[in-house]
Formats: C-alpha cells, sequence, structure tokens
C-alpha cells in the first residue's frame, strides 16, 4: 500500500487551488491515463520543454526579426476591422526608434482597448515578423502595463500543452501542483548523490518549473538530471526486484501436443502471416523449455498479437495447465473475451470473463471454475490479482499492456503462479536498444508485418506552394468518392492563431467542396465534434479539416486520403499515427505532406522517413536517433511512452548508473530493510512501481 505521506502527490489536479471545472477537463485531456483523472503528480511530472527568456529588451529597430522580444512601447492609434470584416484588428505602437503593428484575429475589441490605451505606455512580449514590409506582432504573448512588467518572471517555462489550456492557466495550476509536495527523505546514497551534484527531490521539482535561465530546462541541468535519475532508478529497481523474484522460481515445461491450437488455426479464415508463424515458434521453444518463459510480444495495433496470444494459451491447455490474459481496461477486457471466444469456438476450449464489475453469484462461479480447473482461459482486468482469485494450474499469464508500461501488472499476474510463463503484449513498437529500460532482461518476438486487411499507403511529399494544386486533384478524387482527413497542425503556444488557420482553410476549401467540407477543432463543443465526425463517418461529408483532434481513436476505414499541413511541424510518431488513420478500408490510400519550405535539417530527415517506411519498428527507431537533435519535442509525441522525466537519449549514461545501482540494492538489502530501504520504498511509490514492493515478504 501506498505509504500516506505520499497521498498529497495521488489527489486530484482538479481539487487544485486555482483550478477550476473547465481547467480540470483540460488537464484531463493533457494528462489523463486512460480512465483516470489527472493528478497532483500528473503536473508536477509535466516539464517545461522550453523557457522564454523575456529579459532580452531591444529598441523596436534592432530586434531580431522571428525571435520572442519584449518591446517598451507607447500606444500610437487602433485600427479595428470593419464591421462584419473578417481581418484583424491592428494596434500601432512605437518606442524612439520604430513601430510595431500588433495584430489580432477574432479578437475582443473591448479588451484590446482595455490593456492598450492610447497614449500608454506598454511592454509587449512577441515575435517580430515583417508583413509587407511592416513590423508586426501577431497576438503577442503579454501585454503588461508598468504593475504587471514588475512582477513577470523573468524566465517563463513553456509547456507541451492542449487545445484551450493556455500556459497562463496550466502553470497556475503546477504552481498549486508545487505546494503539495510532502517533506520525504532522501533515498540515494552520499556517492550517488555525489555524482548526480544535485538537489533533492522536492528542490528539483521547483527549479524544473521554476527555471532562473532557459538553459534550466535543458536534459542536463541539475534538476532535470535528478528528476531524469529517479526516475529511471525506480523503473531498474522495481526491474531488478521482479528479476530476483522470477529468477528464483524455476519453469517448468507446457509442451502442447497441438491438438487445441491445431483446431484454432484450422478454423481462421486467412493464414498466419510469417512473424505470426516465428513469434509462435518462439513462444513455443520457450513454454517446452524447463525455464520460466520472459516474452515481450510487441506490433502496431491490429498486428495480430491477439491470436499470437490465443494460440500460445492453447498450447498451455493443451498440457493440462491454465491461462490468464490481462488488459489494461474493462473495455479491452471484454473485446478480448469476445475475440477468444470467436477463435476458441469448436476447439473444447472453456474461457471466462472476470473484470471489476463482476460480482456476487457471477463471480464465485468464475472464482470456482478457476480453482477446480474447470475454466482454462480467463480474460480479465486488474481483478484477476485479487487475493481470492486462484488457479489450479496456471502455465501462462499474458499481460496486455497497449502503451502502458509497468512491472507491476506482470510481477502481481506472475506471482499467481510461483513458475508462471510470462508474456507481455505491447502496441507500442520500442526501439531494441531501449528494451531493457522499458522491460529488463526480457526476450522479444516483434510482428512486423502490415497489420492484417490493411492496405500500403503512398506517401507523397510537397511544398505548400504547389496547395493549389493538391486541391484541384483532391477535387478530383472527393468527385470519385473518395474521403479525405486534412490535418491543420497545432502550435500549442498561440492556440487562437491555430484555431484561425483551420477555420480560414475550412473556407477556402468550402469554396471548392461546397458542403462536402466538415470542420473539427478542439475549440467546438462535444456535441458539435460529434456532430462532425457523424457527417464525416456517413460520407454525408467527405474532406473533414481537423486539428489534431482526430489523431485518437478515430476508426473511420473508408477514409483513404491524410492531408497533413505543416508536416514538419509534427514528430515522427505523430505523423506515423496519423498517417495509420488511413489505408483501413479496401482502395488504394494517400497520405500528402505539405511542408512550408525550407525545411530544416531534422524535418528533412523525419519527412524522409516517412516517404520511406511504414514500419512503426523502424520508425521508432528512427523517432529515437533523430530526438535530441536540436529540436525539442513534448514528450507526448516522442513516441517513448512510459518515462516523463528521463530523456532515453539525454540521460543515457544516468541509465547505466541507475541499474548498476538498483543491482547493488537488491543484492545487499533484498527486502528493502531499514531506514533507507523505507526511503526507497517511498520512491517506488513516487513513481508507481509500489507493487514491486508488494511481493516482497512473500518470498
Ligand atoms: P492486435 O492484438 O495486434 O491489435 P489482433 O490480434 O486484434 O491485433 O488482430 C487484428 C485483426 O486482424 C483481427 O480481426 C484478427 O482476426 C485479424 N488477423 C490476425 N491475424 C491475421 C492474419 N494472419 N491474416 C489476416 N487477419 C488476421
Ligand atoms: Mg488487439
Amino acid at each position: 500500500m501506498r505509504p500516506s505521506v505520499l497521498d498529497p502527490l495521488f489527489g486530484s489536479a482538479a481539487n487544485l487551488e486555482g483550478v477550476g471545472p473547465k481547467t480540470a477537463k483540460l488537464i484531463d485531456r493533457l494528462l489523463q491515463e486512460g480512465t483516470q483523472p489527472a493528478r497532483v503528480i500528473d503536473l508536477l511530472f509535466h516539464l517545461p520543454h522550453s523557457a522564454i527568456d523575456w529579459r532580452n529588451r531591444p529598441k523596436i529597430a534592432a530586434a531580431p526579426l522571428d525571435h520572442v522580444v519584449t518591446i517598451e512601447a507607447k500606444v500610437i492609434d487602433h485600427r479595428p476591422p470593419g464591421p462584419r470584416s473578417k481581418a484583424p484588428y491592428r494596434v500601432l505602437v512605437e518606442d524612439e526608434t520604430g513601430d510595431v503593428l500588433l495584430v489580432f484575429f477574432l479578437a475582443n475589441p473591448a479588451w484590446i482597448k482595455k490593456s492598450l490605451p492610447q497614449g500608454a505606455t506598454r511592454w509587449i512580449s512577441g515575435k517580430i515578423e515583417l508583413f509587407d514590409g511592416y513590423r508586426q506582432i501577431v497576438h503577442p504573448d503579454h501585454v503588461l502595463d508598468a504593475e504587471g512588467f514588475a512582477k513577470m518572471a523573468w524566465v517563463e517555462p513553456i509547456y507541451p500543452t492542449t487545445e484551450g489550456l493556455t500556459q497562463k492557466m496550466l502553470g497556475k495550476a503546477i504552481g498549486g501542483a508545487l505546494g503539495k509536495i510532502p517533506s520525504l527523505p532522501e533515498w540515494h546514497d552520499e556517492p550517488t548523490l555525489t555524482v548526480l551534484s544535485a538537489p533533492a527531490f522536492a528542490e528539483a521539482l521547483r527549479q524544473a518549473h521554476r527555471p532562473d535561465t532557459p538553459e534550466s530546462v535543458r536534459p542536463e541541468a541539475p534538476a532535470r538530471r535528478r528528476l531524469a535519475y529517479d526516475e529511471l532508478f525506480a523503473s531498474q529497481l522495481a526491474l531488478a526486484l521482479m528479476r530476483s523474484r522470477i529468477k528464483r522460481a524455476p519453469g517448468r515445461m507446457s509442451a502442447g501436443d497441438g491438438r487445441i491450437s491445431q483446431k484454432i488455426i484450422a478454423g481462421l479464415p486467412f493464414a498466419l502471416t510469417a512473424s505470426q508463424e516465428t513469434a509462435l515458434k518462439e513462444i513455443d521453444a520457450d513454454l517446452a523449455a524447463p525455464t520460466r518463459m520472459l516474452r515481450l510480444l510487441q506490433g502496431d495495433v491490429g498486428s495480430g498479437k491477439t491470436l499470437v496470444a490465443t494460440l500460445a494459451m492453447a498450447r498451455v491447455v493443451e498440457a493440462g495447465r491454465q491461462a490468464a490474459l490481462m488488459a489494461p481496461t474493462e473495455i479491452l477486457a471484454r473485446q478480448h473475451f469476445q475475440t477468444l471466444i470467436q477463435f476458441g469456438a469448436g476447439s473444447g476450449l472453456r474461457i471466462a470473463l472476470l473484470t471489476g464489475r463482476d460480482k456476487g453469484v457471477a463471480r464465485e462461479k468464475v472464482l470456482a471454475g478457476l480453482a477446480e480447473g474447470t475454466i482454462d482461459i480467463v480474460t480479465g482486468t486488474h481483478a484477476l490479482f485479487q487475493d481470492d482469485v486462484v488457479f489450479r494450474d496456471l502455465g501462462l499469464a499474458v499481460v496486455d499492456e497497449q502503451h502502458r508500461f509497468g512491472v507491476h501488472q506482470r510481477l502481481a499476474l506472475g506471482e499467481k503462479s510461483q513458475a508462471a510463463d510470462i508474456l507481455v503484449m505491447t502496441a507500442t513498437p520500442i526501439p531494441r536498444s531501449l528494451v531493457l529500460t522499458y522491460f529488463g532482461d526480457m526476450d522479444v518476438s516483434n510482428l512486423r508485418e502490415k497489420p492484417a486487411g490493411r492496405q500500403p499507403v503512398e506517401t507523397r511529399v510537397l511544398p505548400l506552394g504547389r496547395l493549389d494544386e493538391l486541391i484541384l486533384r483532391l477535387k478530383k478524387a472527393v468527385g470519385e468518392g473518395a474521403q479525405a482527413f486534412w490535418v491543420c497542425p497545432l502550435v500549442a503556444e498561440s492556440e487562437l492563431i491555430d484555431v484561425a488557420a483551420v477555420e480560414d482553410r475550412f473556407i477556402q476549401l468550402q469554396a471548392v467542396f461546397g458542403a462536402k467540407v466538415g470542420l473539427i477543432h478542439g475549440k467546438m463543443k462535444n456535441r458539435e465534434k460529434d456532430e462532425a465526425m457523424t457527417a464525416f463517418a456517413a460520407g454525408l461529408t467527405q474532406v473533414l479539416v481537423a486539428t489534431t483532434v482526430i489523431e485518437v481513436g478515430v476508426d473511420i476505414p473508408q477514409a483513404s486520403i491524410m492531408v497533413i499541413e505543416h508536416a514538419e511541424r509534427f514528430g515522427l510518431a505523430q505523423l506515423h499515427q496519423l498517417r495509420g488513420r488511413v489505408g483501413r478500408g479496401g482502395s488504394h490510400a494517400f497520405c500528402l505532406l505539405l511542408y512550408k519550405a525550407p525545411l530544416g535539417e531534422n524535418a528533412k530527415a523525419r519527412i524522409a522517413i516517412m516517404r520511406e517506411t511504414e514500419d512503426g519498428f523502424r520508425i521508432a527507431e528512427e523517432d529515437l536517433r533523430l530526438r535530441g537533435e536540436g529540436e525539442v519535442l513534448g514528450t507526448r509525441q516522442s513516441g517513448l511512452p512510459g518515462f516523463r522525466l528521463a530523456d532515453p537519449t539525454a540521460h543515457a549514461a544516468l541509465l547505466t548508473l541507475a541499474r548498476e545501482e538498483a543491482r547493488k540494492i537488491v543484492r545487499k538489502n533484498p527486502r528493502l530493510d531499514g531506514e533507507r530501504g523505507r526511503a526507497l520504498r517511498l520512491l517506488l511509490n513516487v513513481f508507481e512501481r509500489g507493487e514491486a514492493v508488494k511481493y516482497l515478504g512473500a518470498g
């Protein structure tokens, strides 16, 4: 159980002071894991990706273009747009060296008049750019009077965020979260602290969120190194504890005779792919060996992992044992259950479902079946490893982690039988070099082939300058019945401009496609979003202009074209995700990457890789290689989930240190006894690896 001193960290973010219901919802959208609303710790672990240095305060004439600056200027003239005009509201300001136009799209005139009174002096921050030969700042980041200016933090952290959640709202919530950090003992020993030369955990969090120089947000800053080390060390310690437990248990042979798995295969309306065959051979060999299997099965969503797991479980049942398949959510557990029933039909497999929702008699029946051995395979949620769940003879535990990376489920289910083989399925391919980091010493099987039933997507790249040409071609395709997503990027720092850009594009496309264009973005009401999706799904609209809100969970198989505008602004993993939205139906699919020239080196490389491959594994490798080379991408875009504070590239050296330390501790103090042990347990709990401790007592 989690020590109560940590409770303030695991309270809901919505209860923080200064977080209203609207902000809370947006914070959930940004940080929530599955169905669990964002907590204080999630805010604390959400670190800034950059910082703006407001100390840079040049005269207007000397201000560098396209850099964030703060100017001190006098308000000269207001130029509101005409009635019903779509033009922006402009305000002219000047200092003794020159003038700048402040440009506001979709502006609130009352706010502008109030914050920029004629004749007043104001401190204005933003990027100065040239437009038609005039200097302008589109949507200044700050407009401050003398009082506001005096209160301004000089170095402002900038966080990855989501549409509608401003830096200000997020900053305030994080401020509240910082106030909740309890006083905790140091969990590292002196030599480690000397190597790290870093502040204590709580102080490191404070420094990470309140940088005093722009350099303080870089991965090599002491506070960031400390936090990264804590996270890496917690995961390595949990892995080391698990390994020591699992190694103590010798495995058993579970060689099946094929009587059930052959029936399942014979009943399939398709043949196994080559990589499914290979994975099964590898698993079979593990099962037949007298050592305990600890294997990872990786493959994109839809690559056929569930079938492989089903056949592996069938093999174990053939050998007279039971198997369990654990899913991260209730919905997935039910889905797995349906799949198992379907694959298992006619094979004689006795399959049951057990989730937290099953209560009373139904639950008793399943429990009895598992204990007596009249149930061969059970699928469910974490309800599977409650204490009253007892198996007659569990031979194989399959854990479907999807996109979560935790050792605790694996550990717990493995504990149901001292010798059960363990197979972990994950839908986020990670580079080979990182398998060790995330999973410890596991064997790996990969399903690299194109997910079953998927069409290859033809990827083309063209500059924004050829937009008109693209629209013409799209018109032809739409005339022939095709459906297309048109994605505009999100620049978190200036969301009003984003929405303006999406709306502009929508209006432009409307002129060509009329009522066949739909629009969806995060500023719309849920009902409006649903309507837009429904119309597109029904084919009433054929082009859907969208921000990245469509990235998650949209399944519209008949859509065959994906246009991504400003592709250079997206991370590789995100581009891969977006492209995966098309090519699900029967027709030939296209992905068109529109970029703004000139491309930076890194963006050029990302786009080249997209053109070269659709292999999620290859893309993950390249993503890792490119990251950290100049461009800072938010962690959510990085495609390497699991770690929130550590950057596997920048902090690779810390990982080695963490692994060595963790092994040393497991050797010297395997039960985490004493004062140091207590501190280490706190660390594990802060990083939600507490389950690794739960089983220490048992062995
Ligand atoms: P994953 O678990 O990796 O997300 P699934 O096992 O759910 O993938 O498979 C996705 C779909 O593909 C399912 O409908 C499954 O029946 C089907 N499928 C699995 N293997 C093959 C195959 N070799 N050929 C054709 N379809 C397959
Ligand atoms: Mg699946």
